[in-house]
């Protein structure tokens, strides 16, 4: 579905990605591992086009891209296709957990509201939140403002959700509500892609692992193979400091 091939990307002398390839098929669940600043949420962000790789290719849905060369145009119907959510949420703070939800819909999409909101409210069910339909972010906590952004992500039926570090923002007794409803989500189907620190996700959740380190992978294959037979010496030693 998603591959990407040789990316590469510097910010000044900082070479952030030193090439790196992925191969995302349509229901992987990939989670993204390694330590802090190798790259990782850059990665994510120069798939989604928030930030702009230095050179590499894209293929999504049999369709061809080069970095370098994309033009607004088709980055934006390639955005039509993913969902992006972020570490620390990205709520509209005047707007209802509904309104959220449903302003893309009618917005961009040019939904008539009577079906964005039929939509929307689907979205907030699936997450756990039918019974806050009309509260704003500042009276929801961090997991149910995460799964706001959740229900988001899901109403505009995407093929794929990129999550960058989705729990790292929420107190520890709140990461589960949001691990569980990307559960549910993995569970279903959806193909995911999740830069995270909840090695119990990578381990249960994800099927697949990549870990980077320094702007290139290191080691990545089943979750499986991964967490029970790593074969790099740096990825052992990596484990060693997260057990
Ligand atoms: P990770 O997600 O693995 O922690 P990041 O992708 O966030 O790593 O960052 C990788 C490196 O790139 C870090 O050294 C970080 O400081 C640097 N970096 C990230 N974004 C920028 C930016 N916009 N400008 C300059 N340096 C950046």
């Amino acid at each position: 579905m998603l591959q990407i091939l040789d990316i590469k990307k510097s910010f000044g002398e900082l070479h952030v990605l030193r090439g790196v390839d992925l191969d995302v098929e349509q229901g992987d669940v990939v989670a993204i591992i390694g330590p802090s600043g190798s790259g990782k949420t850059t990665l994510l962000r120069c798939i989604n086009f928030l930030e702009k790789a230095d050179s590499g290719t894209l293929i999504f849905d049999n369709e061809k891209f080069e970095f370098d060369k994309i033009t607004k145009k088709e980055i934006a119907r390639l955005r039509r296709k993913t969902a992006f959510v972020f570490q620390n949420y990205n709520l509209f703070l005047n707007k209802t957990a509904l309104q959220n939800v449903t302003e893309g819909l009618i917005v961009a999409r040019k939904m008539h509201k009577a079906e964005a909101v039929e939509i929307g409210k689907k979205a907030l069910d699936k997450v756990g939140l039918s019974d806050r339909y009309d509260y704003y972010p500042s009276q929801l906590s961090g997991g149910q403002q995460q799964r706001v952004a959740i229900a988001r992500a899901i109403a505009t039926n995407p093929e794929i959700i990129f999550f960058d570090e989705p729990t790292s923002a929420l107190d520890p007794e709140l990461t589960g509500e949001v691990l569980s409803v990307m559960r549910d989500l993995a569970n279903e189907g959806m193909t995911m892609l999740v830069v995270t620190h909840e090695m119990g996700f990578a381990r249960t959740v994800s099927n697949k692992v990549i870990f980077m380190e320094d702007g290139v992978i290191v080691e990545q294959g089943s979750s499986k193979e991964f967490f029970e037979n790593p074969k790099e010496e740096r990825t052992k030693a990596f484990l060693r400091t997260i057990q």
